[in-house]
């Protein structure tokens, strides 16, 4: 895959079928230590921007990510759908106007997400959230970007993997953010829903991009 607007388009698109795939797992893993509608919000915002890409595709990789943003802040509520909406926008902030998206524009875009989920929802690494999944996964991009020049691909692929290894970890935290926090120490032993769609996410991009 090229990383054009269509190319970015069609990424999202398999991120939309994998989060409909793992619906009911994402709300199995939020019934443990939230509220059980993860999974529906994920599925509710990616349906949606199916639609919208459906209608009509963006004209650059940062106005497809923009797209994205913009309709999961619009249709997902929760703690989710305003932290995913904000990694997105500051994404096709990042990435700039270029009509293709190279490996740095790729690992700029994966780093102001990471800052923008921090800013808005104030969590640090063992916090038990997403953030847990996307800072690995950041760390792993610009490794793979830096010092082994990998292609857009290799890029993502690394992210995917540490993002995965990373969503495992939060089995064993205690949740300091979000909803699983008000269960204090019985949080621990579950996979956090956020960092498992994070990977989920992420897996499915990359998969998108080899
Ligand atoms: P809600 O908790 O409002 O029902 P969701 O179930 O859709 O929203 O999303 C829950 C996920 O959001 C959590 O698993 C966690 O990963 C993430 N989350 C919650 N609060 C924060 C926060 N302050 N910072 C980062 N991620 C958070
Ligand atoms: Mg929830
Ligand atoms: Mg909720």
């Amino acid at each position: 895959m090229s990383c054009t607007a269509n190319g970015v388009a069609d990424a999202v698109r398999a991120a939309a079928a994998v989060l409909a795939e793992h619906r009911a797992e994402l709300i199995e893993l939020d019934r443990a230590i939230g509220d059980g509608d993860h999974g529906e919000n994920m599925n509710r915002g990616f349906t949606a921007i199916l639609s919208a890409l459906d209608s009509a595709v963006p004209d650059s990789p940062s106005a497809v990510l923009k797209l994205v943003a913009t309709t999961l802040i619009a249709k997902v509520g929760g703690a989710a759908g305003p932290l995913y909406g904000t990694a997105f926008l500051r994404a096709s902030t990042a990435v700039g106007g270029a009509s293709e998206l190279d490996s740095d524009a790729v690992v700029a875009g994966l780093r102001a997400a990471l800052e923008g989920v921090q800013a808005r929802g104030k969590a640090v690494e063992g916090d038990k959230t997403m953030v847990d999944a996307l800072i690995p996964a950041v760390a792993a991009a610009e490794q793979a970007a830096g010092t082994e020049g990998a292609d857009v691909a290799a890029v993502l692929t690394a992210a995917a993997d540490a993002a995965g290894k990373g969503a495992e970890s939060t089995v064993d935290l205690v949740a300091r953010k979000g909803r699983a926090s008000y269960l204090g120490q019985r949080s621990a032993g579950h996979l956090d829903p956020g960092a498992r769609s994070t990977a989920l996410l992420l897996g499915a991009l990359a998969r998108a991009a080899r």
